[in-house]
């Protein structure tokens, strides 16, 4: 997937992103990183305070120097803890509004993506990872940037300050240094690794549940529950494996990074001591450069793990903004043209189409077709032939391969898609209701709209009755903490959100599939008088609903095999009539069983 950059400057240019990130609000920035700076500082002071105390006041006996020295050190670190408050405060502000920055950029980027881009990705497993990547973001942003920073001032400042206290040992604690280091980046390269095996397993089950969440009833009428279940333990298991495996390297990783930081205090106490014991050094000086020591090492181990979680933080913001920087494979060109006003013709010249996850089957195969404006046409044919792809061209969900699909003799890639979309409205098989009230769903597309115009919608839609007969009317509830609809007043209420947007183009996809023969007969009086002022196209597998239409194109494997009204294409005979007899034979069938029983 084009989301994964492991590679080294995908990683830093996930960095130099997060920097980018807080680039608005460098004041805070700033004044954070003072804070930081300060704290820090007054870290690195308190040892050469320790070794005044020791030496002026303990190992001389001076009580005043002590008393001094005591008191100056309350001082230092009331100060320390007032700028320790604002670092961290500043910096969550700055995690917390860099995040809150980003999910928004997210999702109207994500919004704008055409459906297609979705259908090739996994949306519960995207959803988790988004989600994912966005909690490390904070992380990083939060808390380990500003760590990360305090503890290079703190390594880099008790480096210098060792030598400052005593050349020779330091040198000699150098020498430890290095392979220190290098082994431990080795573990930690290592972590980095299993820890995103370790959330992929958790992502890849997590996907899953919200799969069978989402079509709990079909689990259980097929009893799946337990094979689910066990589905999800395999995969939570196996999450739990590498998670162990883990934190084996972690413990690890840990032991020896604590092992050497004792032993290179072990090494000081025994060299430095003898340098005291010979006069070479004070005392002081060598609590001091314990202390140093002490600093340098927790920096150095907590900035190899801060490194590895901010290189799986830039890992993470590299995705997040692979994803904000997807370009749509779909929009507006830059000089879109005008759409010319009042009714247009529609035409799919020459048009071929396969989705971008199968290439290797052609679902379109050269459409060539006019339909006037104001015409009702209807798509008829067997299921599969690319009926729905067909009208799926029209807003421009897709682009065809080849050929062109024009509006007004404008080829749709050359207008600007909030125009020609709002030209259009599209009553799917499936509608789906939104979280809110009836009036809310009808008014999607229109929020503006009155009451009355959404009323009016629903009269026209035959969806006012059935509303009306709820306690709450137009007010209920719906989608999924709400009233459960039926499909056939869900295809009502969407046929009313699409009649409110009064478009000049209506497509109905199988609209009336759900309704039964008294509400269809109903809607198609209505959809007769909807239609009339307007474009419309309907696709229908019952065929007696659209014996009306002004023509039928019959469609098969993917092209035109017949167009024409009912009455041409019976006399005509072929696939059409075919179709038409079998329909009938199948209704009188079942006529005659219902008479019989
Ligand atoms: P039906 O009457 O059953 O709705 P249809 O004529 O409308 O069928 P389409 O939905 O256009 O047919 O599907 C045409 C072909 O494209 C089918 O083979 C279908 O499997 C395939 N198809 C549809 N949608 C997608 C998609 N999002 N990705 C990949 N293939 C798809």
């Amino acid at each position: 997937m084009a989301l994964e950059m492991d590679s080294k400057t995908g990683r830093l240019n996930g960095l130099g992103r997060i920097l980018a990130l807080v680039r608005p609000y460098r004041g805070r920035f700033v004044a954070a990183c003072v804070c930081l700076l300060a704290a820090s500082g007054i870290g690195l002071v308190y040892p050469q305070a320790v070794r005044i105390a020791v030496d002026e006041g303990v190992t001389s006996g001076s009580l005043d120097a002590l008393d001094r020295i005591g008191l100056a050190l309350v001082g230092l670190f009331v100060v320390q803890a007032i700028f320790t408050w604002w670092r961290h405060y500043l910096m969550s502000w700055l995690g917390e509004r860099a995040v809150a920055d980003v999910r928004r950029r997210l999702i109207e980027r994500l919004v704008r993506l055409p459906p297609g881009w979705f259908h090739e990705r996994h949306t519960g497993e995207l959803v988790g990872r988004l989600a994912g990547d966005v909690t490390i973001l904070e992380g990083a942003v939060g808390t380990e940037l500003s760590m990360a920073m305090r503890n290079a001032i703190q390594l880099i400042g008790g480096v210098v300050l060792l030598f400052v206290v005593d050349v020779q040992l330091t040198l000699i604690m150098l020498c430890v240094v290095p392979p220190m280091t290098i082994s431990l980046m080795v573990f930690g390269r290592r972590i980095r690794a299993m820890s995103k095996a370790v959330q992929d397993a958790i992502a890849d089950t997590n996907a899953r549940v919200q799969e069978v969440f989402g079509a709990i009833d079909t689990v259980q009428v097929f009893g799946q529950e337990q094979r689910e279940s066990e589905r999800y333990g395999a995969g939570v298991e196996r999450a739990f494996e590498r998670a162990i495996g883990l934190a084996r390297w972690r413990a690890t990783f840990m032991a020896t990074a604590s092992l050497t930081g004792f032993l290179a205090i072990g090494a000081i106490v025994w060299l430095g001591g003898r340098r005291v014991a010979t006069g070479e050094m004070s005392p002081g000086s060598l609590t001091a450069f314990l202390l140093y020591t002490t600093v340098v090492a927790v920096a150095l181990a907590s900035l190899t793990s801060l490194w590895a979680a901010l290189m799986r933080a830039a890992g993470a913001t590299e995705r997040l903004f692979a994803i904000i920087e997807t370009e749509p494979a779909i929009q507006s060109p830059a000089e879109p043209k005008p759409l010319p006003a009042g009714a247009q013709p529609l035409r799919f010249e020459g048009v071929f189409f396969h989705y971008p996850t199968r290439p290797d089957v052609p679902v379109l195969r050269g459409i060539d077709l006019t339909i006037a404006p104001g015409q009702t046409v209807a798509l008829v044919g067997p299921s599969g032939a690319g009926k729905s792809t067909l009208t799926a061209l029209l807003p421009r969900f897709y682009d065809p391969d080849e050929g062109r699909v024009c509006f007004g003799g404008i080829d749709l890639r050359e207008l600007d898609l909030d125009e020609l979309r709002a030209r259009i409205a599209i009553v799917p098989q499936d509608p789906v209701l939104f979280s809110g009230t009836v009036a809310e769903n009808i008014a999607y597309g229109c929020p503006e709209a009155a009451p009355e115009a959404i009323e009016a919608a629903a009269r026209m839609a035959h969806a006012d009755d059935f509303v009306r007969s709820f306690p709450q009317g137009y007010d209920t509830l719906c989608g999924e903490r709400g009233v459960q609809l039926s499909g056939g007043q869900r295809q009502r209420i969407a046929l009313a959100r699409a009649l409110l947007r009064d478009p000049e183009v209506l497509i109905l996809d199988e609209a009336t599939s759900s309704l039964d023969a008294e509400s269809e007969a109903l809607i198609q009086q209505a959809l007769t008088e909807a239609t009339q002022a307007r474009t419309t196209v309907v696709i229908a597998h019952r065929l007696s609903t659209v014996r009306d239409a002004d023509r039928i194109i019959v469609f098969q494997e993917g092209r035109v095999v017949q167009s024409g009204d009912h009455t041409t294409l019976m006399r005509q005979g072929g696939l059409y009539r075919k179709l038409v007899e079998r329909q009938l034979g199948a209704n009188e069938r079942q006529a005659t069983s219902s008479g019989d029983a």
